[in-house]
């Protein structure tokens, strides 16, 4: 068989090594430019463990591939395991963190309450008064998303892959119903199977088609600020589901990022074309609230310079789950897109998925979930569209809290 994945980011990588590694067929995967170079470079790159029945699994499995792929390459995915404060702003949000704690405990996972005292050991910068509870949840870190797509396209190669960077994807031919191949920059390339994992820009290439997939990307930012104290490399990072914030140390400074309760979208028709390495203006107001409640809870961040606002785009669905899976009405045809913020974590639980998918082999994750084809005809209503991504990725922020 001859397959081709469509993007060159942290998911279509993964996406063809999972391939190659089943050895069924030639694998190509085609980047336009540079591997990473559209949203997945400027993640944050966090991977957190969470008892939620999609979410266990997946995150095992990416612990599991991430340690693999080192051990095997000798590469650095730039993995560290920090653990992960979970900040309870109220007692709402405690009594959440609550059952998160029984679930950890039942699975064997040695989470635990901190004293503030404690917490501040790991944190010199945050003042506990006024939170409810903080949960250290070991089962967290971050890695460093080029490294992983770069390891991942490592292991692909290695598997027989072709790699192709600077080529683009113009269309997908259809005959009869049924996949034959992709017109390219390049020429044309047949293939049997074509992955789409275009990330925001998969939906244009299944609109020719009369296909709506239910995505639409939305402004997400974080900032680095320069604090004082310097963090040290294997500070906890955080979470604080009230104040909708979440941070990490990032090269002795602080990264502190944002879930915006009415997130701006934008048409990805309006964004710079090439858009490689690219970033979108600072909005300054926009963050506004969300960094003075983490100065509330940091208070060195009042003053400490801010080094980087990074703002990039990233592709949501009204539900919060990506859209993974067999395209109803096209043979061969599968999508791999709007990871709702959470890419980099699932991008190993998604290359399994769609390597599963095309083996015919039981799939080990819910498939059912990411069914592209869930929205129905609703995926050709923009307005609907929009108005459900801008509040998923607060309401997301819950289950996801990367
Ligand atoms: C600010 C921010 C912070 C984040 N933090 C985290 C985090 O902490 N943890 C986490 O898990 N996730 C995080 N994410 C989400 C994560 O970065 C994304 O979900 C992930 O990078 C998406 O990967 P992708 O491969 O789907 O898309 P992309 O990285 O955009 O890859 C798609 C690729 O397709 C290429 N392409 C497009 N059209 C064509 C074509 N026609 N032909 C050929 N190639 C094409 C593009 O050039 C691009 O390289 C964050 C996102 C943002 C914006």
């Amino acid at each position: 068989m001859k397959f081709v994945v469509i993007g060159g980011g942290v998911i279509g990588t993964s996406i063809a090594w999972h391939l190659a590694e089943e050895g069924i067929g030639q694998v190509t995967l085609l980047e336009r430019d540079r591997l990473g170079s559209g949203t997945t470079w400027h993640s944050a790159g966090n991977i957190t463990w969470k008892p939620l029945a999609d979410h266990d699994a997946s995150v095992m499995y990416a612990f599991e591939t991430i340690t693999r792929l080192e051990r095997d390459l000798g590469l650095s995915t730039g993995w560290l395991q920090t653990g992960r404060l979970f900040l309870a702003g109220s007692g709402e949000v405690r009594h959440g963190f609550e059952g998160f704690d029984k679930a950890a405990q039942d699975r064997g996972v040695p989470a635990r309450w901190l004293s503030g005292d404690e917490a501040r050991r790991l944190n010199p910068l945050l003042d506990p008064g006024g939170l409810e509870g903080i949960w250290l949840n070991p089962l967290s870190g971050r890695v460093n998303p080029a490294d992983l797509t770069a390891a991942y396209a490592t292991a692909a190669r290695r598997k027989g892959a072709v790699i192709r960077e600077n080529v683009t994807a113009e269309s997908l031919a259809i005959v009869g119903g049924r996949i034959t191949g992709v017109a390219t920059s390049l020429g044309f390339i047949p293939a049997d199977c074509v992955v789409l994992a275009a990330g925001l820009w998969s939906r244009s290439m299944l609109q020719p088609l009369g296909i709506a997939l239910a995505q639409w990307p939305c402004e997400h930012f974080y900032v680095i600020a320069e604090v004082a104290p310097r963090l040290p490399r294997d500070t906890p990072s955080f979470v604080a589901p009230h104040e909708l914030v979440y941070g990490r140390e990032e090269v002795g400074r602080f990264l502190v990022g944002f879930f915006d309760e009415n997130a701006k979208t934008l048409d990805p028709a309006s964004l710079p074309n090439p858009f490689s390495f690219t970033l979108l203006p600072p909005d300054w107001e926009k963050i506004a609230p969300y960094f003075a409640a983490a100065t509330r809870l940091f208070p060195p961040l009042e003053t400490a310079p801010i080094r980087n606002f990074i703002n990039g785009p990233e592709s949501f669905t009204p539900d919060g789950f990506p859209l993974i899976g067999r395209v109803a009405d096209i043979d061969g045809l599968i999508v791999a897109t709007a990871m709702n913020s959470s890419g980099v974590t699932l991008s190993a639980m998604t290359g399994r998925l769609v390597a599963d998918l095309v083996t015919g082999a039981p799939p080990r994750f819910e498939a059912g979930l990411y069914d592209p084809s869930r929205f129905a005809d609703r995926a050709r209503d923009l307005a609907w569209l929009a108005t459900g991504v801008s509040s998923i990725v607060s309401a997301g922020y819950l289950r996801h809290n990367q």
